[in-house]
């Protein structure tokens, strides 16, 4: 049956699919719906050897009032990560800020956050959004790392772009960067579209970020084949354990993810949890067919 069909034979029924049984599908991505439960998988991750990130869900805020309860939750993610001990620290998305209505909010509300993890000694990464706000996001991140060390942001290895893109963070000394490929769905004009060429790019900005002498790079990818690169480049080009690590979700590709931690390699884990799980669910299993595909296959293995 071709892709896009079976795709929409997933996707039409699931408006009508009761909150429990699409709970019963996100739960292995997702910490829960409070900052309890997010503390309790970063601290069973940390004794698995992992570091973790969180991320509040939530996307496209319409109103201050929103972007004031999602900054409440992050300081007081952080307050909690500080109290606890527990290794960890924040992925935010700027359209979760406020972005896409006020870009000075946004600026603020982030500067907030990031002051807040920098009296904590923690980080804050810039997560990356879709190709309408690039751009932007670059832009606040430069001016964001003209008072703050403790940021990074993300490059998705599907734009064409991203080769300029890491270029100018390597010339300002600021490539504090987690490489994806890119979760959105993107024009051909501006994006690699066939999954090898997005591979190729994948390799070819790692080397690129290594080879220019990058901060940190978070190695973020579930993909064999990339995992195997990024393991043989850092033995070729001798990267030292402090300038890299790789990055997974929660809930993917636990077999990879314990061997990289224990043959030594730094790991994260991207731990999102909130009161928007449903919506963040039904975006993801709306937009991804791929990730229909990873849950349906889940609710048959399912330990
Ligand atoms: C830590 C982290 C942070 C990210 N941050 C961003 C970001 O800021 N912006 C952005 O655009 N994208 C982000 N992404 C998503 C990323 O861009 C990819 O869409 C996603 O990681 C899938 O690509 P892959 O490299 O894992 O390769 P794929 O070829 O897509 O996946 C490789 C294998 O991993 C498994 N897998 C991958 N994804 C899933 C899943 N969701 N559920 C179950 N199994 C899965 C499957 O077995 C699959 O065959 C992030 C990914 C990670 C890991």
């Amino acid at each position: 049956m071709p892709a896009k069909l079976l795709h929409r034979l997933l996707i039409a029924p699931l408006p009508y699919v009761p909150q429990s049984v699409v709970w019963q599908m996100s739960r292995r991505y997702v910490a829960g719906t409070n900052l309890d439960g997010a503390y309790k998988t970063v601290r069973d991750l940390n004794a698995l050897g992992c570091s973790a990130t969180v991320d509040v869900l939530g996307e496209d805020s319409t109103s201050l009032a929103e972007v004031e309860t999602a900054r409440d939750l992050y300081l007081e993610a952080l307050t909690g990560v500080s109290e606890q001990l527990l290794d960890c620290n924040a992925s935010i998305k700027l359209s979760d800020m406020g972005l896409r209505f006020d870009t000075d909010l946004c600026y603020q509300v982030l500067e907030t956050i990031v002051e807040s993890a920098g009296r904590y000694g923690n980080f804050v990464r810039i997560d990356m959004e879709d190709s309408s706000v690039t751009s932007i996001t670059l832009d606040i991140y430069r001016k964001l790392r003209e008072e703050h060390e403790n940021v990074g942001t993300v490059i998705q290895s599907c734009l064409h772009r991203s080769k300029d893109d890491i270029q100018s963070l390597l010339d300002a000394d600021i490539a504090h960067v987690r490489l994806c490929k890119g979760i959105y769905v993107e024009p051909q004009e501006i994006a690699y579209t066939d999954p090898d060429d997005i591979r190729q790019s994948y390799q070819d900005l790692l080397v690129q970020l290594f080879e220019g002498g990058a901060t940190k790079v978070g190695i973020a990818t579930h993909d064999p084949l990339l995992v195997e690169h990024a393991e043989a480049t850092i033995e070729r080009l001798k990267i030292d354990k402090t300038r890299y690590e790789f990055q997974m979700l929660l809930g993917v590709a636990g077999t990879i993810r314990a061997r990289l931690v224990a043959e030594g390699h730094p790991l994260r884990v991207y731990v999102p949890f909130g009161e928007r799980w449903h919506a963040y669910s039904m975006r993801r299993l709306r937009e991804n067919p791929g990730i229909a595909m990873h849950i349906i296959r889940n609710l048959f293995t399912r330990s």
